[in-house]
């Protein structure tokens, strides 16, 4: 099969890869549909994700058909057809009793990670039952595919730790696909107002289209002076960095006003300030966490009662073989005004066969060749 490998900083190749096995009675084995590239993947092309290391195939977010089981494996079968979220969960330990999958003592983000993803013909899925999510007959496979990481992030780590509610003036401070995403999922909780800062118009565009109220481009430096103004001085009642760099962490600090919370998405790659001499005069809460994507079954649901179109989010589609193309547009992605990009597997035999064929071929020969 063919898979997309990471070489060490700034090299990935689309190459020849010995099929996927199942190493452990929980895994599966799924066919690859439709994935997709994220920003957490640019930051490892770049060398800033330690535990990515040469020879990986990358990848933490597709839909697929299961090709093979283990045979521990009960809620799934061969041909169902799934969500492969980011992060694994054995269901079982302490974290993940609590809901707590992304620190799941067996899984958390493993795939794309520490174990090879999912950018991919085929991929390993461990901790299969307590991981997928079955795709409801009919529904739009695109739109499943966006819950298999930043629909549930912006929701999870966003809009739900800073307990977004009825009438709220929200900041959404960052617009890039995630940042997209949390706006659609605040929209959820009805806010009364919702300002978005970015610095890339088309971007800021996108969040009129999904409930932004008012977008701030910040090229000149001015969205305090103007988020101060759009609130009288009062502040906003909830601030999101979604970027993970000092100036908007700065920037979520100064605009939060009284009784306000405050929620991290952004990923930072140095330590920033955090004003308490200031901020505990203000009684404000601050969180921040990874997701643990358990909202996917309610995100289902609102799918499927036109709730929530997540192919909103989408401007790109390529085959999964042109990933390496796709990876170039997802890189410049203002200049070529990508949010998310999907890549289609149509490079083999039918999905709910292909797999399922080669599985059986491979395990035949594997039992002739014993005898
Ligand atoms: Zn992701
Ligand atoms: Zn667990």
């Amino acid at each position: 099969m063919k898979a997309l490998v990471y070489h060490g900083p700034g090299q990935i190749a689309w190459e020849e890869k010995s099929m996927p096995t199942l190493q452990d009675p929980g895994d599966v084995i799924v066919r690859i549909n439709k994935t997709t590239i994220c920003g957490t993947d640019l930051a490892i092309l770049k060398g800033g994700v330690a535990t990515v290391t040469p020879g990986r195939i990358i990848g933490h977010e597709a839909t697929g058909v299961i090709a093979a089981i283990g045979t521990a494996v009960s809620d799934f079968k061969v041909g169902d057809h799934v969500i492969i979220p980011c992060t694994s969960s054995c269901g079982r330990c302490d974290s993940c009793r609590k809901g707590l999958f992304s620190s799941c003592e067996r899984g958390g983000w493993q795939i794309g990670n520490t174990i090879d993803g999912l950018q991919a013909e085929y991929a390993r899925i461990p901790l299969a039952d307590s991981s997928l999510h079955r795709i409801p007959a009919g529904m739009n496979e695109e739109a499943a595919l966006m819950l298999a990481d930043i629909i549930p992030t912006g929701l999870e780590v966003g809009v739900m730790k800073a307990e977004v509610g009825l009438g709220d003036t929200i900041a959404v401070l960052g617009a890039g696909p995630v940042g997209l995403a949390t706006i659609m999922a605040a929209q959820f909780f009805s806010p009364a107002e919702t300002i978005v800062v970015d610095l890339d118009d088309h971007r800021l565009e996108k969040a009129r289209e999904l409930g932004a109220t008012t977008t701030i481009n910040n090229r000149d430096g001015q969205a305090y002076d103007q988020i101060m103004a759009l609130t009288h001085g009062r502040g906003v009642d909830v601030a999101i960095e979604v970027i993970g760099n000092p100036a908007t962490c700065q920037l979520a600090q100064d605009i939060i006003g009284p009784g306000g919370r405050m929620a991290n998405i952004g990923i930072y790659s140095k330590s920033v300030e955090l004003h308490k001499e200031i901020l505990w005069t203000r009684n404000i809460t601050i969180r921040m966490g990874v997701v643990n994507t358990n909202t996917i079954p309610v995100l289902l649901r609102m799918i499927q009662a036109c709730k929530l179109d997540p192919t909103k989010l989408i401007t790109h589609h390529f085959r999964l073989d042109q990933i390496v193309q796709a990876y170039e547009v997802f890189k410049n992605a203002a200049r070529e005004q990508a949010i998310k990009i999907v890549l289609t597997n149509d490079s083999t035999d039918p999905p709910d066969a292909a797999g399922e064929d080669q599985m059986i071929r491979r395990i035949v020969s594997q039992v002739l060749a014993r005898l």
